[in-house]
């Protein structure tokens, strides 16, 4: 089957690369599930409004992805809704910064929440319906940071590091169920989440990535559905690197 004959979930689609993803599922066919948080309905809406436009099935559902029951509830209503689902994408994610000599609880609980047991919650939700059906691909964003000791990063970069352990785990348990789970490890993308610095961190950054420029989301969409076709049934507990050349 094609992409076209597919359900996929994003978590965190209302925007940035989760959204990027979606459309660029969407314009293959897709029929999508957009997921979000509460205060972000009005941007997940936004974008089920213009796959719909692109004639393609999408519908919101909204769950708080740390929380295991709203998750739970997504599922079912997903399969509800579209019979099945054949690929997740863990997107949803926050990032707080802070050095570790002077890190704050909240800000660990917070990052750890959403990013390390927000995919622990989804993948554990879809996998039933995988084994079952005998087809899966799961797709989980870490990041740059699980890679590198980059600086201020210790809440975020421990959880991306975490979901790349989560990616080789359930890739072993479910092979040969025809599932595959991969990570993808993006460097600094041009979304909301990298927006908020001020424009002279951005540039002193920018100066460090040899391409010379931060990722668009949409150049991680491709990756996200190159793993996601049927085609890539034998790649399985890979981390793929999209960083700009700046880890090489
Ligand atoms: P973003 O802030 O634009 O988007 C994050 C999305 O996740 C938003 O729609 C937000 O509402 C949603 N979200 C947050 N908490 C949620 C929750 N508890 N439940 C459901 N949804 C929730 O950021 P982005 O750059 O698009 O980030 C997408 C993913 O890519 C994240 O996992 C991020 O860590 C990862 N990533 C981003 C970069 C970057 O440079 N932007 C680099 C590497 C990896």
């Amino acid at each position: 089957m094609k992409i076209k004959d597919r359900v996929t979930l994003i978590t965190g689609s209302g925007q940035g690369l989760g959204k990027a993803m979606a459309l660029a599922f969407a314009r293959e066919g897709g029929k999508m599930a957009i997921n979000d948080i509460a205060f972000n309905e009005a941007k997940a809406l936004q974008t089920v409004e213009e796959i719909r436009q692109l004639g393609v099935e999408a519908e919101f559902f909204v769950a708080d992805v740390s929380q295991e029951l709203e998750v739970n509830a997504m599922v079912a209503k997903v399969l509800e809704r579209f019979g099945r689902i054949d690929i997740l994408i863990n997107n949803a994610g926050i990032n707080r910064d802070g050095l570790l000599h002077k890190a704050e609880s909240k800000n660990w609980d917070a990052v750890v929440s959403v990013n390390l047991t927000g995919p622990f919650n989804a993948t554990k939700a879809v996998l039933p319906g995988m084994r079952q059906q005998g087809y899966g691909r799961i797709v989980n964003i870490s990041s740059l940071t699980a890679r590198m000791g980059i600086f201020g990063t210790g809440y975020y970069a421990t959880t991306k590091a975490g979901l790349i352990g989560l990616t080789k785990v359930t890739a072993a348990e479910n092979v040969t169920k025809g599932i595959t789970c991969n990570a993808l490890a993006p460097g600094y993308i041009k979304t909301d989440m990298m927006l908020k610095y001020p424009e002279d961190q951005l540039k002193a950054l920018i100066v460090k990535i040899p391409v010379g420029r931060l990722a668009e989301p949409e150049e991680i969409a491709d990756a996200a559905l190159f793993f996601a076709a049927d085609s890539s049934a034998y790649m399985t507990g890979a981390v793929l690197d999209i960083n700009g050349g700046f880890l090489i």
